[in-house]
């Protein structure tokens, strides 16, 4: 099922997506992270039949438009993008030969990063002059709890999105750490909805970014450094997953520093980003 949260009428409201995805039938839910806590009761009894609503016609938000966590995120976990991380100068510590980690690098983006399908990404300028694209697969937790095994990892997600972990790649240089690179208002764009696990083969999806129009961005999650179990138990070891929290499994390469000379993002590029069962995101930056 396709899951998502919209606003209608100045009201945030959570439906089921049609098949087709053209339709929302809305559930009497307070909101996402409501429809995740009483998923077991009320998953089997929703049906996407039956009149809904037009999607065109109410406006998508972020699935989750306001996490009660920070996401977490997983840095350089495909090999052709922890290359072309490390070469282009704009990863402090780099040290050629030892692009690829022993043990994944994980930071966060505050809640207060989200945004929507169609929303605006502000590039903050005087902020930053280095801005960069990053399709990620984002994992929603359904199931909570510590020292998860990676053996169970996968009935603790509740289901899959779409994220954009924009960067300021000057920031993340500057500083030697990520999170204030990563961290400004409407740098993580989410969406278009929530996919729930059961229909998709996470560990077999095509991921793919397009900057105006140009494919810059096409890989498959088969690839992942880290995979999904063993990032689950890394990061559950010792820290209590709760429902509702995301984890973005990293980008792979063909993000602007990739180029020579670097493809940063300016006002008007409009970016988007899509992965195989899971839909498209669009931002526009301004
Ligand atoms: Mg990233």
């Amino acid at each position: 099922m396709k899951l998502a949260t919209v606003e209608i009428q100045g009201q945030k409201r959570v439906g089921l997506v049609s098949q087709d995805e053209k339709t929302i039938n809305l559930i009497e839910a307070a909101d996402m992270l409501d429809v995740i806590a009483r998923w077991d009761a009320l998953g089997s009894k929703l049906s996407a039949s039956g009149a809904g609503l037009p999607l065109g016609e109410v406006k998508l938000l972020a699935p989750i438009p306001l996490p009660r966590r920070n996401i977490i995120c997983v840095g350089k976990n495909y090999r052709d993008h922890a290359k072309e991380f490390a070469q282009s100068g704009f990863e402090a510590g780099a040290v050629a030969g030892a692009e690829i980690d022993t043990h994944p690098a994980v930071f966060s983006k505050p809640p207060s990063t989200v945004i929507g399908p169609d929303a605006v990404v502000d590039t903050h300028p005087g902020v930053t002059d280095s801005i960069d694209y990053e399709v990620e697969l984002a994992l929603v937790i359904g199931r909570g709890g510590k020292n998860i095994k990676a053996a169970d990892a996968f009935s603790h997600i509740f289901g899959y999105t779409i994220v954009n972990d924009v960067t300021a790649r000057d920031r993340q240089k500057n500083h030697k750490q990520w999170f204030l690179g990563k961290a400004l208002d409407t740098f993580c764009p989410m969406g278009p909805w929530i996919t729930t696990a059961d229909e998709v083969d996470a560990e077999n999806l095509d991921v793919k970014t397009w900057v105006n129009g140009e494919l810059r961005q096409n890989a498959n999650t088969r690839d992942l450094i880290f995979t999904i179990p063993s990032l689950i138990e890394t990061i559950s070891a010792g820290m209590t997953l709760e429902p509702g929290d995301i984890i973005a499994t990293g980008t792979p390469s063909g993000v602007g520093i990739g180029f020579k000379p670097p493809k940063f993002l300016k006002s008007g590029d409009v970016v988007k980003l899509s992965i195989s069962g899971l839909g498209e995101l669009t931002n526009r930056f301004e």
